[in-house]
């Protein structure tokens, strides 16, 4: 009987599966935009590589911009937008859901928003409940950006808080409000938007479980309806592991003490609303507040990704687009290309494998859905490798329904990327900064977890 053990808990999982990391090759991608898709379900997802501030954890592709880089860099936006509207490809599309991702959205000024999000209703065939999210500081949801996302469909907004504790975002976040500042911020915002979800990290330097504990009591005392948690995650070229690797000032964060405060949320949100909801290992959400997003990913559909750095799936290939602002403003204003830096062409072995990897973050995954994609039993791929799992008190398998044990939910992106091939990794909705060629060389030496950290025994 085969029993698997993990011996790292990988604190994330991967967002795009296979990496996008083989040669561009721009004929053949133009030729498939000039057919049919196999199938209509698509995401879009759209990145805007612009923040006010940078935070000392955050490793996504961002920097602090001039009023006239952003301009150029929505001008480019536009014009990629343009590459791909009205070819057949797209036009045959059904997109349920947008994503607007950073970065810091809302950095951008309500003209500028009101002009991609424009463009996006005339050129593409969004659905008519299409759910878009604008993402963003609580701050910077001012009235009229809020007024413009409104106008525009806007129905979900989601704002990174992390903590609400002061001497901690002060002294090691590099941000500036208080809980008190912030809790007004989301009433202002709540007022405007039913789903509005807030991001919290655990495990950051000199958070007690008491602040942690602090932190969830503080949440459910707002009016949000859907809420994200996640550990934190030393990446490369980040403030933080120049703090914590470079120049010793915190000890290492210790990955038992990360799945205590795991646990310690679960337990907390156990019995509340956002419990009833909860759809992933990290996402909580009040009944009917799931992100469409997320769910559509899971189930392996396309994501159409634009902008600097954005990582798309259209079916047959994944692919990233250049990552420097610079080289993605000429690629798609000058030389009027599409901007990828970086593609794989997909097997059919791999697409399989993106079921399961994608899928299995939401925590109630139907391997009969495998069965109507594929034409045919999910057990003649993977039945291995489930019952790997189940043997080993990670899943259970209700009817075809994937059940992560207790065990599983604290394994969860371990489980995933069981499915992945040993020679790829997790990556972002838009690279990281120190992104190596596997993936998962963005982790930091201490927190590196491979794929190829399960031993099956
Ligand atoms: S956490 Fe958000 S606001 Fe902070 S640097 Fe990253 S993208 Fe920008």
């Amino acid at each position: 009987m085969s029993i698997i053990q993990f011996n790292h808990r990988e604190p994330i999982g991967s967002s795009t599966y296979p990496m996008p990391n083989g040669l561009v090759d721009l004929k053949r991608s133009a030729s498939m935009l000039s057919t049919n898709p196999d199938f209509p379900t698509s995401t879009i997802y759209i990145h805007i590589p612009f923040c006010d501030q940078i935070c000392s954890f955050c490793g996504f592709n961002k920097s602090v911009s001039s009023e006239d880089t952003k301009e150029a860099y929505v001008d480019a936006l536009i014009e990629e937008l343009q590459i791909y509207a009205h070819t057949p490809w797209i036009s045959a599309l059904n997109v349920p859901a947008v994503y607007i991702g950073g970065g810091t959205p809302n950095s951008l000024s309500a003209d500028q928003l009101s002009r991609i999000l424009s463009f996006l209703h005339q050129n593409f065939p969004l659905a008519k409940e299409c759910e878009i999210t604008c993402e963003g500081t609580p701050m910077n949801f001012t009235e009229d950006r809020i007024a413009i996302l409104k106008h525009y469909g806007v129905k979900r907004v989601s704002a990174g808080i992390q903590t609400f504790n002061y001497d901690i975002r002060t002294e090691h976040l590099q941000m500036r409000e208080g809980k008190e500042e912030l809790l007004k911020y989301i009433e202002r915002i709540a007022s405007h938007f039913d789903n509005f979800n807030l991001d919290m990290i655990f495990n950051m330097p000199r958070q007690t479980d008491d602040i942690w504990q602090d932190d969830l009591e503080t949440v459910l005392d707002t009016p949000v309806k859907h809420l994200t948690i996640y550990p934190l995650v030393l990446l490369e070229h980040t403030i933080f592991y120049s703090d914590f690797v470079k120049k010793g000032k915190y000890p290492a964060p210790e990955q038992d003490r990360e799945m205590r405060l795991f646990n310690l949320s679960q337990q907390k949100l156990q019995n509340t609303s956002f419990a009833t909801g909860r759809y992933t290992v990290r996402d909580w959400a009040h009944p009917g507040y799931y992100r469409r997003y997320i769910d559509t990913n899971a189930h392996c559909n396309h994501v159409l990704a634009f902008g600097a750095g954005a990582h798309g799936f259209l079916g047959t290939y994944t692919y990233r687009n250049v990552k420097s602002v610079k080289q993605y403003v000429d690629m798609v204003k000058n030389q009027k290309i599409l901007p990828y830096d970086s593609q794989t062409f997909c097997s059919i072995r791999q697409i399989m494998e993106r079921f399961m990897v994608m899928g299995l973050r939401l925590i109630n995954l139907d391997l009969a859905d495998f069965d109507l994609r594929f034409g045919e039993p999910w057990q003649n791929h993977f039945g291995d490798k489930v019952q790997a799992l189940i043997n080993s008190g990670f899943i259970e398998l209700d009817g075809s329904r994937v059940k992560y044990t207790a065990q599983g939910y604290i394994w969860a992106n371990n489980i995933r990327s069981y499915f992945e091939h040993n020679t790829t990794g997790a990556v972002g909705y838009s690279d990281t900064r120190g992104l190596g060629k596997t993936g998962k060389d963005h982790y930091s030496s201490w927190l590196r977890v491979k794929a190829t950290d399960a031993e099956t025994t």
